[in-house]
């Protein structure tokens, strides 16, 4: 049976799997000494089976006190000869067969380098992933953080291809950027169609999907036909894809995440599995994009506005420069023209503080307009000139136009006849900003007035004695006491004694007139009661009214007013006479007087009531634009009215005069043919109780 193989017996087969186990195996007695070992013990142990046996273990250990405390598991550390140790892994089994221990050893050197390479690796990932997420943050150009994302990546995971893909609106796409190997063919700038990347694979990325993808060619890849052909053009074994999402807010999307583009890596020279490690790296890279393409975009935009707004206040400030400059060419131009005027040209503010001078204020007074810019009226003028001027600065900052005249030395060392108005400046129509003060030299005016009136004076005085002679001459002539003349030298006579009587009239007037405004006569003014004039002027016209036809019809008033009697009475039967002279026989002249109901405030803010005095008549009336006029000096409204009615064109330029010089105020009103209406007002004198009783 020599064909016939014996099986092997048990012990045979226990002998063959302690020969070739790879597990170290070590039979130990009581007294921890090596009593058998297989191959795979003394590989571990690195000497010879001899060397072995009959030895103590804790020999051969790195740490021999260690053993005492050996449990059924755990590690220990195998000192191999050279003093090479190697980290192994037990398991101990005591008692096996009586006072013998079975102790069976692995060795974990390599896995447990190889766990600290990775941890090494998977730190210096960590590492190098926060240097490229701090680079992104930093930069805000696009270009860069683009760039720097696919560089590093490409640099960290070691991958033969990275790139940057972007989707476009319309679904196609193209690498924008690429860190690629030199070996391998670049896809930068290549065009991708729709089809590419369909609608239904955007949707998934905009979710957020992740493809790793160990083996292109697997059928479990499930690329498209299209797919696969382009990747095989570009060599692409394995590839890694996340998708960069963009928080996007445009009025056309809805608020969510925008699909701006994909990171991708290609791994071209075998498959690769990509780990989660990987993944999670490549898709935290991706967000950073997202959120860096986000602020760069804000940044781009913030960019834009504050370009447009620099622009636009670039165009604001040379708007202003050009109207601030024709602001200055026009003020330049107003001074020129103030300082070319010959009058003193000023701006007084509400505080009494001059802001504007013309050059006239340092030729006529010395004082420079820049010295006194913003200067108080009191602190440039000196008390006691203030003084003189204070009240009109106070009437002007009330409101009103006010206009007077003043004597002043001027620079040359002269005396100079001044005439001073303000002017209100009134902003919207209400709150007093301050007025305007124009000055000028009327001395000239005032020396030749004088020298007029001067000479009407003398000539009026002259005339007069003569004329006085003739005029009573003729009266004697004519009575007849002197011899008696024929009818024509009669005739003759008559009219030399009109024409006489005219002339002193007209000389009387003439000098009446000058003496009221050359001011030289006082006005005797007295309590008058208001219907006694009346009464005297009605009758001393009456024989006149008689002798034209005119009825003369009376409406006094029982009030006083402060007047010159005179005066008010030539007044009256000016007035009167004018009214008979223009009516038409069997016409009514009417005198009336009134108190005025509004009272006028004066200056001293006290309000005193005026009274009118009123002469109707229905005459032939007066042209309403001579209504005016007619009170100026010689002025008639017919030239024929001299000849055919008598008088000079003087009478109500003297009432006005007269009126005038009493606070009042004379005017008429009239329509033709139907009549005039001559009115004058006086201030009424309120007596006091004490007044009344005495
Ligand atoms: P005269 O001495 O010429 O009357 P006045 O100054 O009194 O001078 O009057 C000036 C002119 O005013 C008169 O010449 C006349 O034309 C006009 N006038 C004055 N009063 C009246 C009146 N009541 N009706 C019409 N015209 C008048």
């Amino acid at each position: 049976m020599a064909g016939v193989k014996k099986p092997p017996t048990k012990k045979s087969f226990f002998k063959a799997v302690f020969k070739h186990s790879s597990e170290a195996i070590a039979i130990i007695d009581s007294k921890d000494r090596i009593v058998e070992v297989n191959p795979a013990g003394c590989k571990l142990f690195g000497v010879t089976k001899k060397k072995l046996i009959n030895k103590l273990i804790t020999q051969f250990l790195v740490s021999p006190s260690h053993w005492k405390q050996v449990q059924e598991r755990g590690e220990i550390q195998v000192k191999q000869p050279k003093k090479k140790v190697k980290t192994v892994e037990y398991s101990l089994v005591k008692n096996v067969l009586a006072e013998y221990n079975l102790l069976i050893l692995r060795d974990i050197t390599d896995s447990q380098l190889q766990a600290v390479l990775e941890l090494d690796l998977h730190h210096q990932r960590v590492e190098l992933f926060s240097e490229v997420t701090l680079k992104i943050r930093q930069s805000l150009q696009l270009e860069e953080i683009l760039q720097t994302a696919v560089t590093e990546v490409q640099r960290i995971l070691q991958a033969d291809r990275v790139l940057i893909y972007q989707v476009f609106a319309d679904g196609t796409g193209m690498p924008i950027r690429e860190a690629v190997l030199s070996e391998f063919k670049p896809i930068l700038g290549v065009e991708f169609p729709e089809e590419v990347f369909p609608q239904d694979y955007r949707e998934l990325y905009t979710k957020g999907r992740v493809r790793a993808i160990a083996n292109v060619h697997d059928q479990d890849a499930g690329f498209a036909e299209c797919l696969i052909e382009f990747m095989k053009e570009w060599m692409v074994k394995a590839k890694l894809v996340v998708p960069i999402l963009q928080n996007f807010k445009s009025p056309t999307e809805t608020k969510g995440d925008h699909l701006w583009g994909l990171l991708i890596a290609h791994q071209c020279q075998a498959p690769r599995e990509w780990t989660e490690f990987e993944q999670e790296l490549m898709q935290q890279l991706a967000d950073q994009i997202g959120i860096a393409l986000s602020q760069a975009e804000l940044l781009e935009n913030l960019e834009d506005l504050v370009t447009k707004r620099t622009a636009k206040l670039r165009q604001e400030i040379s708007e202003r420069t050009r109207a601030e400059a024709a602001l200055r060419h026009s003020e330049e131009q107003l001074r020129l023209i103030a300082n070319g005027l010959p009058v003193l040209i000023a701006y007084v503010d509400n505080r009494q503080h001059y802001r504007f001078n013309n050059q006239a204020y340092q030729t006529w007074l010395g004082l420079p307009p820049q010295e006194i810019d913003d200067c108080h009226l009191l602190q440039v003028h000196g008390e006691k000139e203030y003084q003189q001027i204070q009240s009109y600065v106070e009437i002007a900052l009330r409101g009103e136009t006010v206009t007077y005249e003043r004597d002043l030395v001027l620079q040359d060392g002269c005396v100079h006849s001044l005439s001073i108005t303000y002017i209100p400046h009134l902003q919207a129509q209400k709150t007093i900003q301050g007025f305007f003060a124009l000055t000028s030299d009327i001395t000239d005016r005032k020396a030749i007035e004088r020298m007029k009136d001067e000479f009407i004076s003398v000539v009026s005085h002259e005339l007069r004695t003569p004329l006085t002679s003739i005029h009573s001459s003729l009266k004697i002539l004519a009575t007849g006491k002197l011899g008696s003349l024929a009818s024509q030298g009669e005739r003759m006579l008559k009219i030399a004694d009109e024409q006489t009587e005219r002339l002193v009239h007209l000389v009387n007037n003439v000098l009446d007139l000058q003496r009221i405004q050359s001011g030289k006569i006082v006005m005797n003014k007295q309590a008058c009661q208001a219907k006694e004039l009346m009464i005297e002027a009605i009758q001393t016209m009456k024989t006149l009214a008689q002798e034209q036809a005119i009825q003369l019809s009376f409406k006094p008033c029982n009030s006083v007013v402060w007047a010159d009697r005179d005066y008010i009475l030539q007044t009256l039967t000016n007035l009167v006479s004018n009214a008979i002279k223009f009516s038409p026989p069997n016409s009514t002249v009417m005198l009336s007087a009134a108190i005025n109901s509004e009272k006028k405030p004066d200056h001293k803010h006290q309000s005193i009531s005026y009274i009118t005095f009123i002469v109707r008549d229905q005459g032939q009336g007066i042209p309403q634009d001579r209504l005016e006029t007619i009170f100026e000096r010689f002025q008639q409204v017919d030239s024929s009215d001299s000849r055919k009615k008598g008088g000079t064109g003087l009478g109500l330029a003297i009432c006005r005069q007269i009126v005038e010089g009493h606070g009042g105020q004379i005017w008429a009103e009239s329509c033709l043919e139907k009549g005039s209406t001559f009115y004058f007002t006086l201030p009424e004198l309120i007596q006091s109780e004490e007044d009344l009783h005495d």
